[in-house]
């Protein structure tokens, strides 16, 4: 859906515009000596702090754009069980990885212009092998559980990637 932008005056795309998190939210917060025995890739993290081990995958949270063919996407991060982690790693290039799953996790991405994600509880859902998961939102009144599931207006869509786009 392209719209002209009252910011700039341009036609944006909101089929073409993504935001993403380089990073869970957690990885900012834990120190430089903690970080060193982490590890951040493009797809998956693994964070060790006190003592602990906490994994996470990037993922694809679509939310459907009232009138839209196609939703837009945000690129987050859900962190997992240590065992939902594994199986996901175990099958990372199997065909049939589509099979696994629905495993739980909890969002851990800030999105701008929405009350605190951070920790909204999700089901991540496997897709086709090159494609990241896709999150689905449990059902509660978060505005983003809202708009995931009864579509967001345009206009606020618009609005938000209005805001993101110009904030950078
Ligand atoms: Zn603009």
């Amino acid at each position: 859906m392209e719209f002209t932008c009252r910011t700039c005056g341009q036609r944006h795309d909101t089929g073409e515009i993504s935001f993403g998190a380089d990073a869970p939210a957690q990885w900012m917060l834990i120190s430089d000596e903690e970080r060193e025995k982490s590890e951040l890739g493009g797809d998956q993290c693994v964070i060790e702090a006190d003592g602990q081990r906490h994994y996470f995958v990037r993922a694809c949270l679509e939310v459907p754009i009232q009138g839209a063919q196609q939703a837009f996407t945000w690129g987050v991060w859900v962190s997992l069980s240590e065992k939902s982690f594994r199986e996901m790693s175990d099958h990372w290039k199997d065909p049939s990885r589509t099979s696994l799953g629905p495993y739980f996790g909890w969002l851990c991405t800030r999105l701008p212009e929405y009350p605190d994600t951070v920790f909204l509880k999700t089901m991540v859902h496997q897709r086709p092998v090159g494609l990241r998961p896709l999150v689905e939102l449990d059902e509660t009144d978060h505005p983003l559980s809202i708009d995931q599931r009864r579509d967001i207006e345009p206009a606020r869509m618009q609005d938000i990637i209005r805001k993101v786009l110009h904030s950078e």
